[in-house]
């Protein structure tokens, strides 16, 4: 056996230390990093069973033109001269890349780098489009900047943490140990989870809140009334560094206890107690993730518990702050190159044009983006709509994960070419492709991941790529050069794109914005292998585990913004053909769309079918016994799904997981049966709110 490789676990945004051990055969044993500071050595289920994941059994080895085996010459010939004729002939807006938050940030960068600096349009959008815009949009309303202010330290150090749309047990299960240990460590800490189901993580809560579907704002309104009432106002913080509470107020002082539990479904008592908790207990972090995110006013409801901190002054210091934890190893990596098709590169602003000359010159780039491109579901409308002539998807599977999944695949057959950078031979996204791309995986690639806690940590090799695989950067390159591009794409490594990143950072230093990790734009390629996790910033000021205690932000006027929120129901009305809320999620031992989970038995015993979780007084509506299978129907499409009765979730909504694909089991596609209504500030897909009705099939 040769020695441990350190690098980074390839799933959830935790981002935990892994210690990879080759045993030269192909496998490797895998161990928690005991020195990386997310996970300390800990791993859960599904890191500690990657060893099991690393067979060659259904990789794609060798570059697909229409299904059959092709050279890499032909494969990426083709791509670049699909792609240079779409831009001739219909213009840069006619091409579009959806790319993922499992690429590394050196990939990400170059496609970025591709398509906003030298295709010249911003039609690049990614996936963590349906796990994280609506935080960003909240950020960078609140502070100017999509900046995450907290620590993982701050949930250890809280004396109470509030979990909103968060299972933090099955989704993020080490960040969910280090807040039970430090729960078990000092038992006055409180913990209350807000959602409407009980879930395992509502298991180590003092008060569980089973909130309506939806109906969150309404109670951080609440909360915000009552931090007024009771004068726990920060008016020296609010003052000096904020902008616009007055107005938030007026939406908020409507919201009495009352009001709030017959909004939301709870009892007064609940309310009041969870008010009077907040507002007395000062070290208070309020963490949330999808339940929050995935909704028609995901950003709205963001903005509503962020506006909680700014008003008590409770941001930016030990033990306090709003925390969105990010579903993806690398949804944060993905921010910070600007892979979302409304955001620049270094957290530059694409709608500032300093912030777009700045980026041009750095690149010098000849054709530069000047408007933000098409979001994940529009860029797919535009595929349906025959706008999008030439159509590259990295590392992600549209057909199943997008709402409205069928249509997303007729979206998909619509566009005249389609390439796939894929790891498996086939997918229910691959199938579609003109051309298919054998990527690297996991262990087969090197490069950098940021966890939810702004932590940069570097995945690193520790096999070599089986077949002719190439990692992600190096394909974007090949591409690029081929589109004539040869000179801005001379990358020789995932070290090579890391400095151009670490450089661009510092101009975004320079012109006052958040992100700058300029001290390592010099890193040599022995440094860069050996570089530590490291929190940004890391630029001429040096390192920061927290941002804004300081009260500077980074709006226009230097203020925090309020952000005066009206609650909305989900935009998906129920009706009496449709009388359910239909929520969608993770189940704690699969990730994503199964490519690597289902590889282990040890993970898919854990739950090996896709189900329906159903209130049992629902059950009775339906005429549903447990283990029944139900079809789950929208105007969109149907899933069937394997009935689990229980009360764990409220009446009136199901639940099902989102893991199932056509590839597996079409009967499990459940996003097929999910609407795609979006945020209108965020672009983010309400995956948790459809409105369905369910019968026995
Ligand atoms: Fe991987 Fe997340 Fe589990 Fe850590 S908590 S081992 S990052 S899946």
């Amino acid at each position: 056996m040769s020695d441990a490789i350190r690098t980074a676990c390839p799933y959830c945004g935790v981002g935990c230390g892994v210690l990879a051990t080759p045993d030269g055969r192909g496998g490797a044993a895998i161990a928690g990093d005991p020195a990386h500071p997310a996970n300390f050595g800990r791993l859960c289920s599904k890191g500690s069973a990657l060893g099991e994941t690393l067979s060659l059994d259904d990789r794609l080895l060798t570059p697909r033109i229409g299904g059959r085996e092709a050279t890499w010459d032909a494969a990426l010939e083709l791509t670049a001269r699909r792609f240079r004729e779409a831009i001739e002939e219909h213009g840069p807006e006619s091409v579009a890349l959806y790319v993922s938050g499992q690429l590394l940030t050196e990939d990400y960068y170059v496609a970025n780098k591709l398509m906003k600096g030298y295709v010249g349009s911003a039609n690049i959008d990614t996936n963590s489009r349906l796990c994280m815009a609506s935080a960003v949009a909240a950020y960078r309303r609140a502070f100017g900047t999509d900046t995450v202010p907290t620590c993982y330290e701050d949930l250890e150090q809280a004396d109470l943490v509030v979990l909103v749309g968060s299972n933090l047990a099955w989704c993020h299960p080490v960040i969910y140990q280090r807040l039970a240990a430090a729960k078990a460590a000092r038992p006055e800490m409180r913990v209350v989870t807000i959602d409407p189901r009980r879930t395992a993580t509502s298991d180590l809560a003092d008060l569980h809140l089973g909130v309506r579907p939806g109906a969150d704002a309404a109670l951080f309104n609440a909360l915000l009334a009552r931090i007024e009432a009771d004068g726990a106002v920060d008016c020296e913080y609010v003052s000096n560094h904020t902008e616009g509470l007055p107005a938030a107020l007026r939406e908020a002082r409507g919201w009495d206890v009352a009001r709030t539990a017959e909004a939301t479904g709870l009892a007064p008592a609940d309310v009041e107690a969870f008010l009077s908790l907040w507002v007395r207990r000062e070290k208070v972090v309020t963490l949330w993730s999808q339940g929050i995110n995935q909704s028609s006013s995901g950003a709205d409801k963001g903005n509503a518990i962020i506006n909680c901190h700014l008003a008590t002054g409770r941001i930016g210091r030990p033990g306090m702050g709003p925390f969105s934890m990010t579903g993806q190893p690398n949804a944060m990596g993905g921010r910070e190159v600007g892979g979302l098709a409304n955001m620049l590169a270094a957290h530059l602003d694409l709608e500032v044009p300093e912030h777009r000359a700045a980026v041009q010159g750095f690149w010098a780039s000849p054709a530069m983006a000047e408007r933000p491109g098409l979001k994940a579901v529009d860029l797919f409308r535009a595929c349906a709509e025959g706008r999008i002539k030439a159509l590259w998807i990295m590392s992600t599977n549209p057909v199943v994960s997008m709402p409205d999944a069928d249509a997303v695949r007729d979206a998909i057959r619509a566009v005249p070419f389609v390439a796939v950078s894929e790891v498996v031979a086939s997918s229910d996204t691959g199938n579609e492709a003109d051309v298919l791309f054998p990527a690297a995986a996991w262990g087969e690639k090197s490069g950098t991941v940021t966890n939810s806690e702004r932590r940069i940590t570097r995945q690193r090799a520790f096999l070599p790529p089986p077949g002719q695989a190439r990692p992600d950067w190096k394909i974007v390159c090949d591409v690029a050069s081929r589109m004539g591009f040869a000179d801005a794409f001379a990358f020789e490594s995932a070290a090579d794109v890391f400095r151009e990143h670490a450089a661009l950072s510092r101009l975004a230093g320079a012109l006052g914005r958040d992100f700058d990790i300029s001290a390592r734009a010099d890193v040599a390629d022995a440094a860069y292998d050996a570089m530590e996790p490291f929190q940004w910033p890391a630029g001429p000021e040096g390192g920061k585990a927290r941002f804004f205690a300081d009260g500077r932000f980074y709006t226009p006027s230097g203020r925090a913004r309020f952000v005066a929120v009206t609650p909305r129901a989900p935009a998906s009305r129920l009706s009496e053909r449709f009388p359910l809320r239909f929520n969608t999620g993770r189940v704690r031992d699969h990730w994503h769309t199964l490519t690597r989970t289902a590889k282990s038995p040890r993970l898919s015993q854990h739950i090996a079918e896709p189900y329906l979780e159903i209130h049992p007084a629902d059950a009775r509506r339906c005429g549903l016994a447990p283990a029944d299978v139900a079809r789950v129907r929208s105007r969109e499409g149907e899933a069937l799904l394997r009935v689990l009765v229980t009360s764990r979730t409220p009446e009136g909504a199901v639940f099902a997981p989102m893991h199932w694909t056509g590839e597996l089991s079409s009967a499990g596609r459940v996003d097929a049966v999910v609407r795609a209504e979006v945020d209108p500030v965020s672009g983010q897909p309400e995956l948790k709110g459809s409105a369905v009705r369910v019968e026995k099939f």
